[in-house]
């Protein structure tokens, strides 16, 4: 079995969902599917938050366009008799979120607890939908499953809980949230820190024995710079995990720096490919 991450912007508008459905449906193997919040829809999330703490009704008008533009993708791209149900589901979380601003507003602060919790509905919201959009695909509660301390994933708990649910899993497609974690010690929400749904899929990947990390974003592969600064940036065909550590460390956002480590250890492979470009070869990192 593979396991493929889906970044916010491979999945932040219809046109690029419906390139992963047709990727993830034309695996030849089990995968577990991976996915961030919506591109940019963290940050929003934050900035109504911030709002809320002031009494902000701009909080609302945000939750309103939240609520948009979910609704949105799920009338395009689910089909006919599923669509009143899939819409039941989400609506209890774009409930729950509305309820969590207002209990900020009505505390007139922002603790650590409140803004942990809000954000997760970014990745609570597009793991649900996914779900529904691939066909045949099973969704599975993160916050079940990922466990954490300060951020860092809680690595003994968590594999117990991957081996008890995705372990056991028969079907072809799981879809879960990536980055959102319950803290070990509180079980309150928390998650794995911004950029965190690559260690997500990093973790599950060893703890399953992955044949194979697949990293899907906006670039074809690891670039030997930023391509947004550097217009002279070129594909990295082939790298080492040493290689990749180190550029990721020095700020490669592409992959977030503690995904490497979790698949190095199993001798997993990483690919780093391109959701809008599926013929693009990408890169391979490994140990050689
Ligand atoms: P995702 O939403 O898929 O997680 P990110 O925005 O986190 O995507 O990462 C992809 C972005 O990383 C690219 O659009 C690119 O601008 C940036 N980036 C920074 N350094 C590199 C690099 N060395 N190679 C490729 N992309 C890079
Ligand atoms: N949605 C989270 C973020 O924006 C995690 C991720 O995208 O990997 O940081
Ligand atoms: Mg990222």
């Amino acid at each position: 079995m593979k396991v493929l991450k889906f970044g916010g912007t491979s999945v932040g508008t219809v046109d690029a969902l419906r390139n992963v459905k047709y990727i993830v449906e034309h695996q030849q193997e089990p995968v577990v599917v991976v996915v961030s919040a919506l591109g940019g829809l963290t940050d929003t999330l934050i900035e109504a938050a911030n709002l809320a703490a002031k009494n902000d009704i701009g909080a609302y008008r945000i939750v309103q366009d939240i609520t948009t533009r979910h609704s949105e993708i799920m009338n395009t791209l689910i089909e006919g008799e599923q669509i009143d149900d899939a819409l039941n589901r989400v609506r209890a979380l774009f409930y729950e979120l509305s309820n969590a601003y207002t209990d900020i507003s009505r505390n007139e602060e922002l603790t650590e607890a409140d803004l942990e919790e809000v954000v997760s509905y970014g990745e609570r919201l597009s793991s649900l939908i996914i779900s529904l959009i691939i066909n045949d695909a099973t969704y599975f509660n993160s916050l079940e499953i990922i466990r954490s301390n300060n951020h860092e994933c809680d690595i003994e708990a968590t594999n117990t809980n991957i081996a008890n649910t995705l372990g056991k899993f028969k079907g072809k497609v799981a879809v879960m949230g990536g980055f959102i974690s319950r803290d070990s010690n509180s079980r309150r929400i928390s998650n794995l820190g911004r950029g965190g749904s690559d260690y997500t899929a990093a973790i599950v990947a060893s703890a399953l024995n992955a044949d194979s990390l697949e990293i899907w974003t906006d670039v074809d592969g690891f670039m030997t710079a930023d391509p947004k600064k550097d217009p002279n940036a070129t594909v990295i065909r082939q790298m080492t995990y040493q290689q990749a550590q180190e550029m990721c460390d020095k700020g490669a956002k592409v992959i977030y720096a503690p995904t490497i480590k979790p698949v190095a250890e199993k001798n997993i492979p990483i690919w780093v490919k391109n959701t809008f470009n599926r013929g693009a070869v990408g890169t391979l990192i490994t140990n050689d």
